[in-house]
């Protein structure tokens, strides 16, 4: 693949991301959390549960790229102080988007990883900011891009100096209109032939149904995910933000138990 200067593999070791305690690259990192962050109520219970259910970060969206301008477009700095809180409460590092380059030196305040979002994948001069920021970045895959604009956009950000990015395969559009988006599984082993880079799969946004992000979830795990990001509500009903993925507390504990064992079990045929 071209121009593949620094993503490339090149021989050189994996990338291994570090937040706080968590290794991104090492074992299976589970993010979760609410796809937006609503109320202090919801973001805290909801960060409770993933917590305790064993989740290693917590993710929710304070700016959200909502395809009608009608839709709630998220709580900016307030959902950032509410995020703040939830990792007071729990102790999860924080895992928040963010959509605008003017924004990316303050959220840094309060983000433990910055996401970039499908629909930002190839905004470069956001993936140049993100690339001078002192905090790791999570690059979801753009939904109408090949691995390989996927990987040059990871070069952006590597190119400013930014060492940490963690891939994350989202879905691709597809004429399938069961699913919201279609699933790449592919793309795990395809990215570990490519790149050092870590690679995790959103099970939530690629599905965008509550039943199929379990099984998906475990696949991925067969696959070689480094870790998954799942959307967990604690009341799916009243989620502002695509409520029909977001899995309830007994699903997610569930999910839980399946896919550690799994990953341990994965680990011991290598
Ligand atoms: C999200 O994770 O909240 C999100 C908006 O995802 P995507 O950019 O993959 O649609
Ligand atoms: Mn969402």
């Amino acid at each position: 693949m071209k121009d593949m200067k620094l993503a490339g593999l090149n021989g050189s070791n994996r990338t291994i991301v570090r937040v706080g305690d968590v290794k991104i690259g090492e074992g299976l990192t589970v993010i979760a959390g609410p796809c937006a962050v609503e109320t202090m109520e919801q973001t805290v219970d909801t960060a409770k549960i993933v917590k305790d259910a064993g989740a290693d970060m917590l993710r929710g969206g304070a700016f959200k790229p909502r395809t009608s301008p009608y839709a709630f477009q998220g709580l900016g700095l307030k959902g950032l102080k509410i995020l703040e809180k939830a990792r007071d409460e729990t102790g999860l590092p924080i895992v928040t988007e963010v959509i605008d380059t003017r924004d990316v030196s303050w959220v840094c305040e309060y983000a433990d990883v910055l996401q970039i979002g499908t629909r930002n994948m190839q905004n470069f001069s956001l993936l140049k900011e993100v690339g001078k920021a002192n905090k790791p970045v999570l690059l979801k895959r753009g939904m109408f891009s090949t691995i390989e604009e996927w990987l040059l956009c990871a070069e952006y950000i590597l190119g400013e100096g930014n060492p940490d990015v963690i891939l994350c395969e989202r879905g691709i559009r597809s004429h399938e209109k069961y699913t919201r988006n279609t699933l790449d599984l592919s793309a795990v082993p395809a990215i570990k032939e490519l790149t050092h880079l870590p690679i995790i799969i959103d099970p939530s946004h690629s599905t965008g149904k509550n039943s199929l992000v379990e099984p998906m979830s475990l696949a991925s795990v067969a696959a070689g995910a480094d870790g998954l990001i799942i959307d967990v509500h604690n009341n799916p009903a009243t989620a502002l933000c695509d409520k029909d993925q977001a899995l309830t507390k007994p699903q997610f504990e569930q999910l839980m138990k399946k896919v550690r064992p799994l990953s341990k079990f994965m680990e011991g045929l290598q």
